[in-house]
């Protein structure tokens, strides 16, 4: 946690599986994992299971709290679907657009996984995309899942150097799903988080067998950094509606951690009487700037409407508005993807 003037900082991590479903360690396992590389929140998410949330696992386990939704997918093991607090596990047959609506009307939060996909649907390392972007009522996309990630990059002859180097491959969200994403947000506002989709599989590799990403180094790759107005409360259900409302109010930003430690970057808009971080809004462009400080130097793009309108490398950009707009930034180090913040709305 990292206290400013403003709002209290929590980094974790989300999109987790466990031995609940295809991870392969269990619940204790992980959170003393995520504990140890001082992560303070990790959301669990297992596929089409809830059994760790009705056996009462959720909880601070040391400063990390742990929360646990679970992962829909639909009858084609498509259109992937994190929902946290649903009363339980939907029906298998539902179809996604049934499942975002549910989700929604039990005020569950709904984020989009891995969305953008482009391999084959068919052979050994099959895409799931989402394709049902007629459903309405979800809060959030997943814009960076590591696993994705890695999994379109894999070709058989980069195959060894993926495998031991798992994070070196991480370049950025995709453009496609950055897009789709701000358009979304002109409309709505839409949370866009960092999955990392961690289950940490044993591969045989010749007589070796290694595991693919191991829950540690996961964790110290795409983390998501919530800025809470008020400290994350000691009680459990009080907690939990933050660490949620956060991430659906998009009080938010990801990171890489591979290119450092992200906390303490501040994206903020002021006028002469307010100052407001990602999440926030200002009525209108008059007498506005953004301020962007960077933790580190580094490449910092200042985004409007999808489009690029100042940059810069350093660790502080400054700019005035001339227009209303959805704004958002993206920082890079050696064109890496390390910090990506969610929007500030200006006059919409
Ligand atoms: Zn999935
Ligand atoms: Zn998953």
């Amino acid at each position: 946690m990292k206290k400013t003037d403003r709002y209290y900082e929590y980094q974790g991590c989300i999109h987790i599986h466990t031995t609940a479903s295809d991870g392969t360690k269990n619940l204790e396992e992980v959170a003393e994992i995520a504990s140890a590389v001082d992560l303070d929140f990790i959301l669990v998410a297992d596929h089409m299971n809830l059994d760790y949330r009705f056996a009462g696992k959720e909880g601070y386990y040391k400063n990390t709290l742990v929360l646990i939704g679970y992962e829909h997918n639909d009858p084609e093991d498509c259109n992937h679907y994190l929902l946290f607090e649903s009363s339980d596990v939907l029906p298998a047959d539902m179809t996604p657009q049934e499942y975002v609506a549910e989700g929604a009307r039990q005020g569950a939060l709904g984020i989009i996984a891995h969305p953008d996909e482009i391999r084959s649907r068919v052979g050994k390392y099959p895409s799931y995309p989402w394709l049902a972007w007629d459903a309405e009522g979800f809060d959030g996309i997943e814009i960076w899942n590591q696993m994705s990630e890695w999994m379109e990059k894999l070709k058989p002859y980069n195959k060894i150097k993926m495998l031991f180097s798992p994070r070196k491959s991480m370049r950025s969200p995709t453009d496609r799903i950055l897009q789709i994403w701000d358009d979304l947000n002109l409309k709505k506002k839409i949370s866009g988080i960092a999955g990392i989709d961690v289950h940490a599989y044993p591969l045989k590799l010749g007589p070796f067998q290694i595991i693919i990403f191991p829950y540690k180094v996961q964790f110290q790759s795409l983390r998501t950094h919530l800025l809470l107005r008020e400290e994350l409360s000691s009680d459990l259900d009080i907690a939990r509606k933050q660490v949620y409302d956060g991430i659906r109010d998009c009080r938010l930003f990801i990171s890489n951690y591979r290119w450092g430690d992200a906390s303490g970057f501040e994206f903020a808009a002021r006028n002469d009487s307010r100052l407001v971080t990602a999440g926030g809004s200002l009525t209108d462009y008059n007498k506005a700037e953004i301020i962007i400080k960077t933790p580190d130097k580094a490449r910092i793009i200042l985004i409007r409407n999808g489009k690029c309108i100042s940059e810069m490398n350093g660790d502080r950009l400054e700019c005035k508005l001339k227009e209303n707009g959805l704004y958002r930034t993206e920082v890079y180090k050696k064109n890496r993807g390390w910090i990506f913040s969610n929007h500030i709305r200006i006059g919409l």
